[in-house]
C-alpha cells in the first residue's frame, strides 16, 4: 500500500467548513475524507451469516410502509419537510446492509449506541494512515498536524453545540465520565454541607450516581424531582423543591427510557433565579435535536460520541466561561500543566487544565467526521423525520396486543418502551434477535424512572435517522407473531 499523501491531508485540514459557523470561533476543519486506505467498506463477515452488501449498494427504495399492521395506520410521508429521507443516511452506514441470523438486520438499539457511517469509518483509518501522532508537545510537522485536527474537533464540537468559544469545550470519555468530571472538579471544590443537588427520576443512573457520590463526599444533599404519571418532570413539584440550597439542577434534553424531552431551557431559567448551576446531559438528545446550549441555559452540557454516529471513548464537556474560571484539577499528568517541580507545579488554563493524558485523537478525528457527516443534513428535517416515525411507530405499537409503552410525554424522542404481556422484556428482545431486529431489554439504567411504573425491566427500541417505516413494519408483525405463538 502506499503511503498517503501528507499534503492532501493537509489541504483538507484547511478546507473551510460546510455550513456557515454559528459562532465567533475560527473556520471549523473540514473532516479528512478518505485517503487510498485498506479499511474494509462493509462489515467483516460473520460466520454463519450471508456476506454483508458492500457499502455504495443502491440505495433502497424510499420508506414506504409495506406491511403496515392495519389499514387505519396513518401513512409516514416518504419525505420529511426540508427533503430527508432516511436512505440518504442509510447508504453511508455499511453495518445497516449486514444480515443477522439470517435476516436484514433492524438496528432499533440507538440508544444504546449509533452506526458508524463510512465517513467515520474512513477518516479514523486516513488518520491512523496518514496522520497518526501525539499532540502538544510534539516539535514536528505531523505533531503539529495532529494537534490541528484535535483542535478543529474541538472548534467542530463548539460549532455543533452553540458554544461561544472552542475554549468552553473539554474532551472526556463520554457522558459519564463528563459527569464524574464536573462532580470532581466543581462540585467537590463548591458544595457544602447541607447544600442540594436536584435530580429528576427520570435521569440515567449516569447522572445519579456521581451526585450521590458527591454528596456523601461533601454532605451535601441529592434531591429526586418526582415524575407525573405521564412520565414528565413534575414542573410544580420542581419549582417547590428549589431553594437558596439548591446548587445544582442536573437533567437530561432527552431520558433515555421514556424518551420525554423536558422543558430544559425554562427549568434552567428557574434555577438560576436561586442561583444554582444547571447540569444537562446531552446523550440522548444530540443525535436527535439542533442543540444551543446557550439557549437552553446549561452551565454544564455532556454527550457521548458514540450516541451521535462517532467512535467509543470519545464525548464532550461544554462549560460556560464563569465555570471555566471555577474547575479544579481532578486528574493529574501530563497536558493540564504549565511547569512541574517539586517545589511548584503550575497548571494549563481550562479546557486543557481538564484533559490529563495523551487525549484520544482518533476519537476525536472520528467526532468530527461524525458532526460533518450530520451536519450535511437538514437537521431540522430530520428531527421532523424521527417525529414522524415516532408517531408512525406509537400508532403501529398499539396494534400489538398486550404490548404497552411505558411513558407518554407530550414531548418525546423516538424511543418507545414497551412491555408485552405474557413475555419478560429479555425473551422479547431474544425473540426479535431472531428476526435480525436489535432492541434493548432491562432496566436500560433508569432504574428509578422504570420503578415509578412498579417496572424493573422493559423492552426499548429506539430509532435513528437512518430507521424507515418499513423497519417498524417489521418489529410489529414479529411482535404480532410472537403474541399469536406463531
Ligand atoms: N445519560 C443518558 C441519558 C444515556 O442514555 C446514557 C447512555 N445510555 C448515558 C448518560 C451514559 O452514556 P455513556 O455510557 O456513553 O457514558
Amino acid at each position: 500500500m502506499t503511503t498517503p499523501d501528507v499534503p492532501d491531508l493537509r489541504t483538507l485540514l484547511r478546507a473551510p467548513a460546510q455550513t456557515p459557523a454559528q459562532t465567533p470561533v475560527p473556520a471549523p476543519a473540514a473532516v479528512p475524507t478518505p485517503v487510498p486506505a485498506d479499511v474494509p467498506a462493509a462489515p467483516a463477515e460473520v460466520p454463519g451469516v450471508p456476506a454483508p452488501v458492500p457499502a455504495g449498494t443502491p440505495a433502497a427504495p424510499a420508506p414506504v410502509p409495506t406491511a403496515a399492521p392495519e389499514d387505519a395506520l396513518a401513512a409516514l410521508p416518504a419525505t420529511a419537510p426540508g427533503g430527508f429521507t432516511p436512505e440518504q443516511a442509510r447508504k453511508d452506514v455499511p453495518i445497516l446492509h449486514r444480515t443477522v441470523n439470517g435476516h436484514p438486520l433492524v438496528w432499533l438499539d440507538n440508544g444504546a449506541t449509533t452506526q458508524k457511517p463510512r465517513q467515520v469509518i474512513e477518516a479514523l483509518s486516513a488518520y491512523y494512515g496518514a496522520a497518526n501522532s501525539n499532540i502538544h508537545r510534539g516539535a514536528h510537522t505531523m505533531a503539529r498536524e495532529a494537534t490541528e485536527l484535535y483542535e478543529a474537533g474541538r472548534t467542530a464540537v463548539a460549532e455543533f453545540l452553540g458554544a461561544a468559544s472552542p475554549e468552553n469545550i473539554a474532551f472526556v470519555r463520554g457522558t459519564t465520565e463528563g459527569i464524574n468530571l464536573v462532580a470532581q472538579s466543581w462540585g467537590r471544590s463548591v458544595l457544602q454541607p447541607g447544600d442540594e443537588i436536584l435530580v429528576p427520576v427520570l435521569e440515567h443512573h449516569s447522572n445519579i450516581v456521581p451526585w450521590q457520590l458527591l454528596a456523601k463526599e461533601t454532605h451535601a444533599r441529592v434531591v429526586p424531582v418526582p415524575l407525573t404519571p405521564e412520565g414528565e418532570i413534575d414542573q410544580k413539584a420542581y419549582a417547590d423543591l428549589l431553594s437558596a440550597r439548591t446548587q445544582l439542577v442536573v437533567v437530561s434534553q432527552a431520558s433515555n427510557v421514556l424518551g420525554t424531552v423536558p422543558p430544559v431551557a425554562e427549568m434552567a431559567a428557574l434555577a438560576h433565579r436561586y442561583d444554582a448551576r444547571v447540569l444537562v446531559d446531552g446523550a440522548q438528545a444530540v443525535a436527535h435535536m439542533p442543540v444551543d446550549v446557550r439557549r437552553l441555559g446549561a452551565d454544564f452540557y455532556v454527550f457521548s460520541g458514540h450516541k451521535l454516529f462517532a467512535p467509543t471513548g470519545i464525548g464532550a464537556l461544554y462549560m460556560t466561561p464563569e465555570m471555566m474560571g471555577a474547575m479544579r484539577p481532578w486528574q493529574g499528568g501530563g497536558n493540564m500543566i504549565e511547569s512541574v517541580s517539586f517545589e511548584r507545579t503550575t497548571f494549563a488554563p481550562v479546557p486543557h487544565l481538564l484533559e490529563a493524558g495523551t487525549g484520544h485523537i482518533s476519537g476525536v478525528v472520528g467526532l468530527l467526521a461524525a458532526i460533518d457527516w450530520l451536519r450535511s443534513f437538514d437537521r431540522e428535517a430530520v428531527t421532523a423525520y424521527e417525529n414522524a416515525l415516532m408517531t408512525y411507530a406509537t400508532q403501529a405499537m398499539a396494534t400489538v396486543p398486550g404490548l404497552e409503552v411505558i411513558g407518554s410525554a407530550a414531548e418525546r424522542i423516538a424511543v418507545l418502551t414497551f412491555t408485552l404481556a405474557g413475555h419478560d422484556p429479555a425473551s422479547v428482545a431474544d425473540w426479535l434477535d431472531r428476526d435480525g431486529i436489535a432492541v434493548r431489554a432491562g432496566h436500560h439504567c433508569a432504574q428509578p424512572a422504570l420503578a415509578h411504573y412498579g417496572l424493573e425491566s422493559a423492552a426499548r427500541a429506539s430509532f435513528a435517522l437512518y430507521n424507515t417505516s418499513d423497519e417498524v413494519d417489521q418489529l410489529v408483525a414479529s411482535l404480532r407473531r410472537l403474541q399469536a405463538g406463531a
